[in-house]
């Protein structure tokens, strides 16, 4: 690998960090914030973009309402973080490079990877081809342009989870004229308590949108999708929010990954093959007591704090701490004045509370904005953002290395 770039002098501590989302992102300023002071460790940040991507509010993307601007560089003004925009195309991880899609080759001590995931499109034919997705910003107002200039149609939502969920509802707000369709092997709101899930089902219900349940979409044609059985149904637009992908990135530079690519890592968020790799958010394969984490922004923000809490401490050549997290709600909202918030047991099970309603719409409200300002509280107090629910006995455990 040429070296045309480097970050850095020779005698610093280099930490690069990969993917600026929600993880990511609370990795690099509170590394930034606690490293501030001492010499010798550069903090990089690589992402896609310079903006900020709110992936929790992506739906409202895709029926063209319009976000708050939220730079990156801006952000990490005064941190002595340094902000770098490149597409990540590979990464070397005997090497310790990192090499950007400019052909520009970053240099590492501490790797942090967190360059998140995005819904699956390969696994169903056509999907890839012809359904939209929520994958990027771009991908996003690709669909809000469609839905604008259709007029009148049918939009089928592949994928009946909560992203699917949130999607088909604010569609379904927001165009009025369109004929929305929420296809799924699952129940909308499966996990939740019956109360939740009637809620769930009836404010879909008022919007227009049809629920069907129990079905597969095996294929995505033009102008239709074909579900398992052989039945076909006409869709002018089909969005596809099922199932999960990460980049293969990982697994190319012989990372040890699992079955869905996700990074392997140790209680202390290191790689288990790669123990300068860092991993957080959707792109870890993180084990709790009560099993794998699944990709959240509630438990992926952590993650990025854990991971930088871990790293100053190695630098002082402290033992590392396990990482603990218990899950606490799933908040789901069904266009912009409803939604359902379901309190959950550490291990995302579901508690009898709850909330419906606009006291819901407004609590999600606040979830969703809730990430940048708890950057910025961290860029001035990093301790700021060390609270986050341990999980108490879900995840407590007698052996932590
Ligand atoms: C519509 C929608 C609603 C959601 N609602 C909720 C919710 O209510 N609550 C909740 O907890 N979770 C929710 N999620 C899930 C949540 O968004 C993810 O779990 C979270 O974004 C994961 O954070 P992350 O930092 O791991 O990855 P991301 O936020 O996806 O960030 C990854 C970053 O890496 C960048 N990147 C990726 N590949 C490369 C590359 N090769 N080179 C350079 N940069 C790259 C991306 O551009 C991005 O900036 C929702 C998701 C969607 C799509």
């Amino acid at each position: 690998m040429s070296t045309e770039h480097e970050v850095g002098t020779a005698a610093a501590h280099r930490v690069v960090i990969l993917g600026a989302g929600y993880a990511g992102m609370a990795a690099a300023i509170q590394l930034a914030a606690r490293v501030r002071r001492r010499e010798g460790v550069r903090v990089t940040l690589v992402n896609a973009q310079e903006r900020f991507t709110e992936r929790l509010r992506l739906h409202m993307t895709a029926t063209g309402q319009r976000l708050a601007e939220m730079s990156i560089p801006e952000l990490l003004e005064g941190t002595g973080a340094q902000f770098v925009r490149g597409w990540v195309t590979a990464l070397d991880a005997d090497a310790k490079t990192v090499r950007l899609d400019d052909d520009r080759v970053l240099h590492y001590d501490t790797l942090v990877y967190g360059l998140g995931s995005v819904a699956d499109t390969a696994a169903v034919p056509g999907v890839e081809d012809y359904a939209y997705t929520l994958n990027s910003v771009q991908d996003a107002e690709l669909l809000a342009e469609r839905l604008a200039r259709l007029g009148s149609g049918r939009v089928v939502v592949g994928g009946s989870g909560l992203t699917g969920v949130e999607s088909a509802a604010e569609i379904a707000e927001r165009h009025p004229e369109l004929n929305v369709v929420l296809l799924g092997r699952q129940e909308p709101g499966a996990t939740m308590i019956p109360k939740v899930r009637a809620h769930l089902r009836s404010a879909l219900e008022r919007l227009g949108v049809r629920v069907r349940s129990g079905v597969e979409v095996v294929k995505v044609l033009p102008g239709s999708v074909e579900l398992a059985g052989g039945e076909t149904m006409a869709a002018d637009v089909v969005v596809w929010t099922s199932g999960t992908r990460v980049s293969p990135l990982a697994a190319a530079a012989g990372l040890a990954v699992e079955e869905r690519g996700r990074i392997v890592t140790d209680p202390a968020l290191r790689s288990v093959s790669h123990p300068d790799v860092y991993a957080v958010g959707d792109a870890a394969a993180i084990r709790q007591s009560y099993g794998v984490m699944h990709g959240t922004c509630q438990g992926g923000m952590p993650t990025g704090v854990h991971a930088a809490v871990a790293i100053v401490r190695a630098l002082k050549g402290k033992k590392a701490k396990p990482f603990r997290f218990g899950y606490y709600h799933t908040p789901v909202s069904l266009g912009r004045h409803d939604a359902v918030v379901q309190f959950t047991h550490p291990d995302d099970s579901p508690r009898r509370m709850y909330l419906t309603g606009r006291r819901a719409a407004w609590y999600k409200e606040t979830v969703s904005a809730s990430p940048w300002s708890t950057y910025g509280r961290m860029k001035r107090m990093p301790a700021a953002g060390a609270f986050w629910p341990r999980g108490g006995r879900f995840t407590r455990v007698r052996d932590a290395r």
